[in-house]
């Protein structure tokens, strides 16, 4: 990283960052250009647990090539200035890389259904029907590089 004053490497905070954000940016390789879709997830175990409809591009791209790069941040904060030179942004991110992994057995997917629906809901996440599962695609990202950088922040978690 260029500005090695920002870059974070530790990793409870990367993990505080991937558990804290809302939703990540997926960048896929598409067949002519980059596929990139905003996704909710859940970091879970040192991986982002992910779902979807079957169908659409960013899964047909996903069968053809299961690497990809994602994103998050949070606590994005305009810092204002008297010049627009001294404007900037606070923020805490992290970038990473990995490969994605279709699961398809009824007991992980559930259980891994589950732990992504709470994350998201206040309510009680029952077992999810097998019929109902199969229109649901879930999938695994581990990662094989994870960078962290803090802008503007203190860096106590
Ligand atoms: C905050 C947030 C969270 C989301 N969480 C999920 C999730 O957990 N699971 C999930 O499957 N989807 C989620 N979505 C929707 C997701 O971004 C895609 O729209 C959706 O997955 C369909 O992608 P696709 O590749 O199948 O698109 P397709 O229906 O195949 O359409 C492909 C084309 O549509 C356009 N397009 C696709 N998505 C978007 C978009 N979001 N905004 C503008 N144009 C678009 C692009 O031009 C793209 O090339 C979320 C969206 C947001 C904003």
């Amino acid at each position: 990283m260029r500005r090695t004053d920002k870059e974070v490497r530790d990793q409870g905070w990367i993990d505080a960052v991937l558990t804290k954000a809302l939703f990540c940016h997926l960048a896929i390789n598409g067949d002519e250009y980059p596929c990139l879709v905003p996704m909710n997830f859940v970091w879970h175990e040192g991986r982002l647990i992910l779902h979807s409809a079957p169908d659409g591009e960013k899964i047909r791209s996903l069968r053809k090539n299961p690497r990809v790069t994602f994103a998050v941040e949070t606590d994005p904060e305009l810092v204002t200035h008297t010049t627009a030179c001294g404007y900037g942004m606070r923020y805490r991110s992290v970038i990473g890389q990995g490969t994605a992994r279709f699961v398809e057995e009824y007991e992980e997917k559930n259980n891994l259904l589950k732990v992504l629906s709470k994350k998201y809901t206040s309510c009680k996440v029952d077992d999810f029907q097998l019929d109902k599962l199969a229109h649901v695609i879930l999938f695994i990202i581990t990662p094989t590089s994870l960078t962290g950088k803090n802008s503007g922040y203190p860096l106590e978690r």
